[in-house]
């Protein structure tokens, strides 16, 4: 019985939402045929907020402009609306856009130090509180969020990715764009994500940004395209062309890209919309010969939106008219821009209504506190020089990022307040200074710094210290967009500082606050312990004292692998293996014999000078206590397309701290008709132990885990050998294996 009133609703639901479909369909339609074609094309004009200007005014009454970005001012974005609505032939109402890309006001961890919880929780989460004060603003739309597969730690704009693995970057990806869309994109409180940069954006070469790729189908349909996708399936509303040049052919002029995968394969029906005046740099890319040809190749191609270029409302209608661009093209892109005004609600409810006091609740702190301290990872710990005791003395706190309020915040805050930050000097003063003596010297002025006036006051410090808590790393400046780095290592004088309050021979715990993996390894032996805490935002400060006093326990894992060096990039723990055999240890070169290089390294695919591992691997991090893996328990040896395997570890918490582990599952497909990665994660989940208890994690592996685009360019597993690892991170696992009959 139960099953048939189930049945009889789902039919219901499905009819009904079906029939809102056709009759937004049909509203859509109606619209458009009143429309006229500079109307239809004004939709397509996308334009930058400059206040209440009388020219802005006249082309939104003329119906030349679609939408807008970088208006947050709600008085002003009511007055542009009012006109949209009440002053333009149709009545279309506008949609104001915003780059809100880790928090508004209340800032978040950067999107890769969020990546590093591995908790879609926190994550959507931080999307919501995102939107909740973003749209109190005005803001219904916001360009993220950023999917790019970033394997490259050079390119700035890692900052902004979830990292390199496209699995862990899907359910993120995912959970950011349930949180920044909400319950429902029409209530006043939903914001309409855009996944970007589509695609291979993080793949520029060399890490430098807006540089060409390369990337083959293959690659681009198993890796590059996976969290677009799976964003796509989750219900995201736009997404943006990359900037880049891909196999060839811009992105914003990638008819492939855009018409073939995304709008034929993927059955999208959102919006997409190019990059900042990327339709008119395709004369630059040497592919249009000007302005009204590049307009032509970006529509034709499937951009909607034309943001910021002018190429659009000024060459498109000469287009339709000589008939290089169809009427039906033009029609599709208002069709998909307009779905989004009705789908955000605008064209019931255009106004923002303005309210005070959203910003910066006890509430929206308290979470960006949380997720702060679910970003921080743990790299070192020797001797359990973390957590620190309450009952200690005396303090050093040294470096230039240890209340640096504008620099934690990190890239891509245009809207948090850096006198809402707590830095962790702040909140170590706050909270212990009548207990503890707290020594503070900068000792450099800011990260790129190189002079060393005070680096006799901060040895001064430290010598009359019992600890010393070394904040170090990059100025929010040199990360983000258009800020690649060659040499990836602590800029300014900051090293030289550390070697020299090293000589005091006081422990140190080195806490980094930057937006990529710093090179570290020759600094690492002079510290004890070593926490990593990205541009962790507002409540960086508490989020960390709490992590260095053992108030909250390091959960953090590592989202892309930590190099070495610089010179290993890009680098990546999903790789594929070379065709030559293992060679045995590695022997770095300066440890080798003259003439060995030539007489025993001929299988040798890694640098003699940097070895063949990073310096962590994907999904480190540690913990104040320790986990034990158990031998891993599989259901049967073999599976088919119908049937299902578990497998199943015991994890026990070792330690005497209650803490939450990462138990992560990656897949091996060992012989298949294009090569495979060595390990691709599958599956992660996060479990909570007590001290001494153990718990079963059992992990469900179905046949579309074994799937992949093959050499045919089909979506499916092939049968033969898998091989199933499970551990605390890429490196560390046991494993066992099964057939796919
Ligand atoms: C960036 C985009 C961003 C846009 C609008 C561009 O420079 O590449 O990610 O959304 O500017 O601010």
């Amino acid at each position: 019985i139960i099953s048939v009133i189930l049945f009889a609703f789902d039919v219901f639901a499905y009819d009904f939402i079906g029939k809102k479909e056709v009759e937004l369909e049909r509203k859509i339609d109606e619209l458009i045929s009143r429309m006229t074609l500079s109307e239809k094309i004004g939709q397509l004009n996308q334009l930058n907020g400059n206040g209440l200007s009388d020219n802005l005014k006249s082309q939104i009454r003329n119906g030349s402009v679609g939408t807008m970005l970088n208006e947050v001012n709600p008085e002003i974005s009511n007055e542009l609306q009012r006109i949209a609505v009440e002053e333009s032939r149709l009545g279309i109402p506008l949609i104001f856009a915003r780059d809100v890309i880790h928090g508004f006001k209340t800032v978040f961890p950067i999107p890769l130090a969020q990546a590093a919880s591995w908790d879609e929780e926190i994550v959507k989460k931080g999307a919501r509180i995102a939107a909740e004060e973003a749209t109190s603003r005005g803001i219904r739309w916001t360009f993220a969020p950023m999917l790019d597969i970033s394997r490259d730690a050079r390119w700035g704009r890692i900052i902004e990715s979830l990292g390199e693995d496209p699995y862990l970057a899907s359910r993120l990806g995912v959970a950011m764009v349930e949180g920044f869309q909400g319950k429902s994109l029409s209530s006043p409180n939903g914001m309409a994500a855009c996944l970007k940069h589509f695609c291979g954006y993080g793949a520029v070469e060399g890490g430098r940004d807006y540089n060409t790729t390369q990337i083959s189908e293959e690659q681009l349909r198993n890796i590059y395209f996976v969290p677009f996708k799976s964003c796509i399936n989750a219900g995201a509303a736009t997404l943006m062309a990359a900037f880049n040049d891909l196999n060839g052919v811009p992105c914003t002029a990638n008819r492939y890209l855009l018409n073939t995968v995304l709008r034929s394969d993927w059955n999208f029906d959102g919006v997409v919309v190019s990059d900042w005046n990327s339709v008119h740099e395709l004369i630059n890319h040497g592919y249009a010969r000007d302005g009204k040809q590049a307009a032509e190749l970006a529509v034709n191609a499937g951009v909607d939106i034309d943001m910021m270029s002018l190429d659009y409302i000024s060459s498109l209608e000469g287009s339709v008219k000589e008939k290089v661009v169809k009427e039906s093209v033009i029609d599709n892109a208002v069709r998909n821009i307009l779905r989004l005004k009705f789908r955000l609600g605008l064209f019931h409810n255009p106004y923002v209504e303005i309210k005070n006091d959203v910003f910066y609740t006890p509430e929206y702190l308290e979470a960006a506190k949380e997720s702060a301290i679910k970003s921080c990872v743990l790299l070192k710990n020797t001797d359990k020089a973390l957590p620190l005791s309450e009952k200690i003395k005396s303090i050093a706190v040294i470096g230039p990022m240890a209340d640096a309020p504008a620099d934690q915040l990190g890239a891509w805050t245009m809207d948090g307040e850096r006198q809402h930050t707590i830095t962790p000097l702040q909140d170590l003063k706050k909270r212990y200074g009548n207990t503890i003596v707290i020594n503070y010297v900068k000792g450099l002025d800011y990260s790129r710094d190189l002079d060393r006036k005070n680096f006799e006051a901060a040895v001064a410090a430290v010598e009359k210290s019992d600890v010393v808590l070394f904040f170090a790393g990059e100025e929010a400046g040199l990360t983000g967009e258009a800020r690649c780095r060659a040499d990836i290592s602590l800029p300014g004088a900051q090293k030289d500082l550390l070697s020299e309050i090293a000589a005091a021979g006081k422990p140190i715990i080195l806490i980094m606050l930057a937006g990529r993996p710093i090179e570290i390894y020759k600094e690492l032996p002079l510290v004890k312990a070593f926490l990593y805490a990205w541009h962790p935002g507002t409540m960086g400060g508490p989020a960390i004292i709490d992590l260095l006093f053992g108030k909250a326990v390091p959960s953090g894992r590592l989202p892309i692998s930590y190099p070495m060096v610089s010179a290993q990039l890009p680098y990546y723990y999903n790789h594929k293996n070379t065709g030559r055999p293992a060679v045995g240890d590695l022997v770095m070169m300066e440890n080798m014999q003259q003439n060995e290089i030539q007489t025993s390294f001929g299988h040798t695919c890694y640098y003699l000078d940097a070895g063949r591992d990073p310096l962590y691997p994907f999904g480190y991090g540690l913990s104040y206590t320790t986990f034990r893996y158990g031998e891993l328990n599989l259901s049967a040896n073999d599976m088919t397309e119908q049937s299902k395997l578990t497998v199943s570890v015991p994890v026990t918490n070792t330690g005497n701290i209650m803490a939450t582990e990462t138990v992560q599952l990656y897949i091996r497909d060992v012989i298949a008709s294009v090569t495979r990665p060595v390990k691709e994660l599958k599956a992660y989940r996060k479990v909570c132990l007590k001290p001494g208890e153990e718990k079963n994690i059992v992990f469900e592996i179905s046949i579309d885990d074994l799937k992949f685009y093959t050499a045919n360019g089909e979506y499916r597993a092939e049968p033969g050998e898998f091989i199933v690892y499970v551990g605390a991170n890429s490196r560390d696992v046991k494993e066992v294996s099964f057939t796919l009959k």
